[in-house]
């Protein structure tokens, strides 16, 4: 993408609203915009981002065995009074009346629906276990939205599902989500922990949030150094077997690892201190094993192996995939701006024409940029270097290739790694193959 014809709103003041680093980041980076109050609309770089946090979540659902689907985020409001959470949910619940007078609502989260589309074609036992998820805008209408995409009220969710015969089976369903969830944050770059959780509205009794660490995260952690040490992207962890996922979740509750409201001093001490990790945490996920709340409420059986009705054990699976965004950046930045890991940048590098105009300059960066694939954006504007450094670091591309007179007269590039800061001056013929 040429920078000179794209809308990449960047901005050289910090916006005053912002409260914390990564709001003020998405807005300077030009990756959003407010349209009202917690409701953001996505710049092509902001979208690009988000779209590659989506793939991996994606690959890391498929891969333990869900299968995609997509449900409406409109609801009739009948279906929650099945349940009893109509009422309940209270005034973070977007509720709207159509044209018939019938009551509906913006989904703030899926369980009721999925529980109505599974009772109507799930009949019998053979027919279980099954998992699916969508990839869906929700609304919650927040007291206090704030901190940019972190707390919004229009937000999109990954929302998994799960339904099993029997508590054996839910709990083999929630432990694959777990080592899933595990190896999605470490894709997208971040030590994520999972810490025990009360179930709050969706309800039941085993539930996890998986906190990343963030130097401006809403709670204090503490957890072992344990959790630093496991490669969960590993293949020897297939994740495949019952008694595999059992060892993985008897690993991932050993270690200690408690928000501050759950924190025990007395556990802590008993941990080496050079085991002992604190920091500062942003919920990015929490999944939770509610039984059979939503089935017994809302009349969802199969006939069992002997013929009786039995009604099915359910679990949900949440994560944050626009507050990751947002959580990315938290992690990863320094003064200058975004530190985008490869794995989620909106662009994999950026070429920065220092002298628009000059022949050698233009030709080699053409040439290059020809040559490169579509995650490559091309700073051809009529600007002066300084500034376009300035950009560049602050859209925080995880590489820069820099092409310069001096350089370019010589067939040369300067690459600059953003994460380290590192240099080094390259034959241009090479540029694209190190970058990788
Ligand atoms: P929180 O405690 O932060 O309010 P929650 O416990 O209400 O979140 P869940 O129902 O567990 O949220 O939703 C699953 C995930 O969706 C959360 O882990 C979080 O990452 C994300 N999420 C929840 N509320 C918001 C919001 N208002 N804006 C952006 N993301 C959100
Ligand atoms: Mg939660």
């Amino acid at each position: 993408m040429r920078l000179s014809q794209s809308f990449i709103p960047t901005l050289k003041e910090t916006p005053a609203e912002a409260q914390i680093v990564s709001h003020r980041l998405m807005l300077r980076a030009g990756l959003v915009r407010q349209t009202s109050s917690g409701i953001y609309a996505w710049l092509p770089a902001g979208l690009r981002a988000l779209r590659n946090i989506e793939r991996i979540v994606r690959e890391e659902q498929n891969r333990a065995g869900a299968q995609e689907l997509l449900m409406p985020t409109i609801q009739p409001a009948e279906l929650w009074r099945e349940s009893g959470r109509y009422e309940e949910y209270g005034r973070e619940m977007l509720r709207i009346t159509d044209r018939h007078e019938r009551e509906m609502l913006y989904g703030p989260t899926n369980e009721e629906m999925v529980t109505d589309l599974a009772r109507q074609s799930l009949r019998s036992y053979r027919d279980l276990p099954q998992m699916f998820y969508h990839i869906q805008w929700k609304f919650r209408d927040e007291v206090r939205p704030r901190f940019g995409v972190m707390r919004g009220r229009e937000f999109l969710m990954k929302d998994a599902y799960s339904i099993d015969l029997d508590h054996a089976g839910a709990v083999v369903s929630y432990r694959r989500q777990m080592l899933a969830y595990m190896r999605t944050f470490q894709r997208l770059g971040l030590k994520a922990i999972p810490m025990a959780a009360d179930t709050g509205p969706i309800g039941g009794e085993l539930s996890h949030e998986f906190i990343i660490l963030a130097p401006t995260g809403e709670s204090q952690v503490y957890f072992d150094a344990a959790f630093e040490e496991i490669d969960y992207t590993s293949d020897a962890l297939s994740g495949q077997s019952p008694e595999e996922l059992l060892r993985f979740f008897e690993t991932m509750t050993s270690h200690y690892a408690a928000t501050d409201e759950k924190h025990d001093p007395a556990s802590w001490e008993r941990i080496a201190s050079a085991r002992r990790r604190e920091g500062r945490g942003i919920e990015v996920g929490h999944i939770f094993y509610f039984g059979t709340k939503y089935s017994a409420a809302m009349g969802f059986s199969v006939a069992g192996p002997d013929g009786r009705p039995v009604h099915p054990e359910m679990g949900s699976y949440g994560i944050g995939v626009s507050r990751l965004v947002g959580a990315v950046i938290e992690a990863s930045h320094d003064e200058a701006g975004i530190i985008w890991p490869d794995s989620v940048a909106p662009f994999h590098a950026a070429i920065l024409n220092l002298k628009p105009g000059d022949p050698v300059c233009d030709a080699l960066s053409e040439r290059i940029y020809a040559q490169a694939p579509g995650s490559m954006l091309y700073d051809d504007r009529q600007d002066r270097a300084g500034a376009k450094f300035a950009d560049a670091d602050l859209m925080g591309h995880p590489w820069q290739i820099v092409v310069g007179p001096r350089g370019a007269a010589a067939d040369r590039v300067e690459l600059k790694r953003r994460a380290t800061g590192e240099r080094q001056d390259v034959a241009a013929a090479d540029a694209l193959a190190r970058i990788g």
